[in-house]
């Protein structure tokens, strides 16, 4: 058995440690970089970041590997960081974004944006899901030209204006002949 091993694990532009070691000294937190797990995570699509408190993991959006936008994640993992240090000092049911998370940002000197810059995201990470197409089917008489819609295609369907003055009655099917 041989183990698949990543050649180049993915390298975050900023000093993950060093920041670590900066908010545990602001935020009265020792070994701070000892009780999170930093990771690249692909399945973050939406958001640049992610805390889990209770793993003690973080998760970053790739595109914050690029180093044009170091500044940007350091930014974002204080936002995430913060979010744990929240959990650690009052529990699970705080506001994730409520005063004490606010603190922690402006103390680390971060304005406690909520929004942080996802502008950077790609703009349609997701293919839009096609509306499905109702069909319809217009059945249209070919002697006196009255239409009819139905949902399924009806070719025995005689029209009732040509059965009214005896005339036999040929129809043609169009599904959606306006779209
Ligand atoms: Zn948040
Ligand atoms: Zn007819």
């Amino acid at each position: 058995m041989t183990r698949k091993v990543l050649k180049c694990k993915p390298t975050i532009p900023c000093d993950t440690t060093q920041l670590l070691i900066k908010l545990g000294k602001i935020w009265g937190i020792p070994m701070l970089n000892k009780k999170l797990a930093i990771e690249v995570s692909h399945r973050l699509k939406k958001s640049l970041g992610r805390c889990i408190p209770t793993k003690g993991l973080i998760r970053l959006n790739p595109i914050l590997l690029n180093t044009k936008h170091s500044a940007i994640c350091e930014e974002v993992l204080c936002h995430e960081v913060a979010h744990y240090v929240v959990f650690l000092n009052n529990g699970p049911n705080c506001r994730p974004h409520g005063k004490e998370w606010k603190d922690l940002l402006m103390t680390a000197g971060f304005l406690p944006s909520t929004k942080l810059k996802s502008s950077i995201l790609p703009k349609q990470t997701y293919a839009k899901k096609p509306k499905k197409l109702k069909i319809k089917y217009h059945h249209s008489c070919l002697i006196c030209h009255s239409t009819w819609i139905y949902k399924r295609p009806m070719p025995n369907t005689i029209c009732p204006h040509c059965k009214e003055v005896g005339v036999d009655s040929k129809l043609t099917i169009n599904t959606n002949p306006y779209q």
